[in-house]
């Protein structure tokens, strides 16, 4: 069995995410104590519990300590079944960060599945949709997956009530990952959302980027989603070069001016365009797992913890070495071997 303190590192979520998906892909059973002891509440909440109840479904795992504010969880899995899921984190927390925990087991699955995940699609501090569909699966694809999502409803935090739709097929088999050229930047897009909002907060965030990163008007886009799916608001720049692409997001947030969430995400995509590696910060910590995987290579920014964590994790789990090479600054190659 494997024992994972979940304190280490950034001492968040992700750690236990990450054991599940491993644990569910190698099926080798893990316990792990003091869960996300690093966050302010720490212990299990819905979202997390959904996770853990995702993973146990797909693998009719036995598990104890799955209760709200546990922490402390043991996971036995059995083999992965494809099929059709539906799970539900009962709150604004993120699904996408639920999916994300099945994603790679249900990929490596015989069957094919269909995964309807509620709750949170645009949250803070974790994926949005749009990076989701936009970012994250489309290296999956050129990975071997055949993945598909769609987006039924947003659910911004506190509301949540979002809905999405994920199609799996079988993967045949991993292809080596080699992401260390971006390319020549060939679009840009600033999409301003809000629900139940005035678009004036989406015009107010689209001149911000207009005037801090020198983008065209035909590339600012207002879209003001119909009735009920708010309130919400979020800024996605989204940078699309040859060989990848990235999004950086801004969330509306009561008590903070549109100026502000703006000029933020502004600040993290001009730190991307400065760098000119392929692969963003989030990306990075996301894609470590299916690359230690598949086997290969990308280059990045300087990792986050939550990188830095992740390698951790899967190197409990995986044979397989991982190294951060950093030639540069804001300029790391990850090697998985
Ligand atoms: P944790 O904080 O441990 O629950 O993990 C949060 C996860 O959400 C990490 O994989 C982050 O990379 C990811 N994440 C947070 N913010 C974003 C963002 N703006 N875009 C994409 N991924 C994100």
């Amino acid at each position: 069995m494997v024992v994972l303190d979940g304190s280490v590192g950034e001492g968040g979520g992700q750690i236990l995410r990450s054991a599940l998906t491993l644990s569910a892909v190698t099926g080798r059973p893990f316990r792990m104590y003091n869960i996300r002891a690093r966050r302010s509440r720490p212990g299990l909440l819905r979202q997390h519990l959904t996770a853990v109840h995702a993973a146990q479904a797909i693998t009719s795992a036995e598990v104890d300590g799955d209760v709200l504010g546990s922490e402390e969880l043991v996971f036995r899995p059995q083999a992965v079944r494809g099929g059709i899921y539906e799970f539900d984190v009962g709150s604004a927390g993120s699904a996408t960060l639920v999916l994300q925990t099945v994603l790679v087991p249900l990929l490596l699955a015989a069957e094919a599945s269909r995964v309807v995940c509620k709750g949170g699609t645009h949250n803070p501090a974790a994926p949005p949709f749009d990076f989701l569909a936009g970012v994250y699966l489309p290296i999956l694809r050129w990975m071997g997956a055949q993945v598909t999502a769609t987006l039924q409803r947003y659910g911004f935090y506190p509301r949540g009530g979002g809905r999405f739709t994920v199609e799996i097929q079988p993967l045949a088999r991993w292809q080596r990952l080699s992401l260390t050229e971006r390319g020549e930047l060939q679009a840009v897009l600033a999409r301003a959302v809000v629900a139940d909002l005035p678009p004036q907060i989406a015009h107010r965030e689209l001149q911000v980027v207009r005037d801090a990163l020198g983008w065209r008007e035909q590339d600012l886009v207002t879209e003001v989603l119909p009735p009920g799916q708010g309130p919400g608001n979020v800024l996605v720049l989204s940078m699309e070069s040859e060989h990848v692409v990235e999004m950086v997001v801004g969330f509306g947030q009561r008590g903070v001016r549109a100026e502000e969430v703006a000029r933020d995400a502004c600040d993290r995509a001009k730190r991307y365009l400065a760098a000119g590696v392929p692969v963003g910060v989030h990306l990075a910590d996301q894609l470590l797992l299916p690359l230690a995987l598949a086997k290969g290579c990308f280059r990045t920014l300087t990792p986050s913890s939550h990188t830095e964590t992740n390698r951790l994790v899967i190197e409990q789990f995986l044979d397989c070495r991982i190294r951060f090479e950093t030639e540069g600054a804001d300029n790391v190659l990850v090697i998985v071997e």
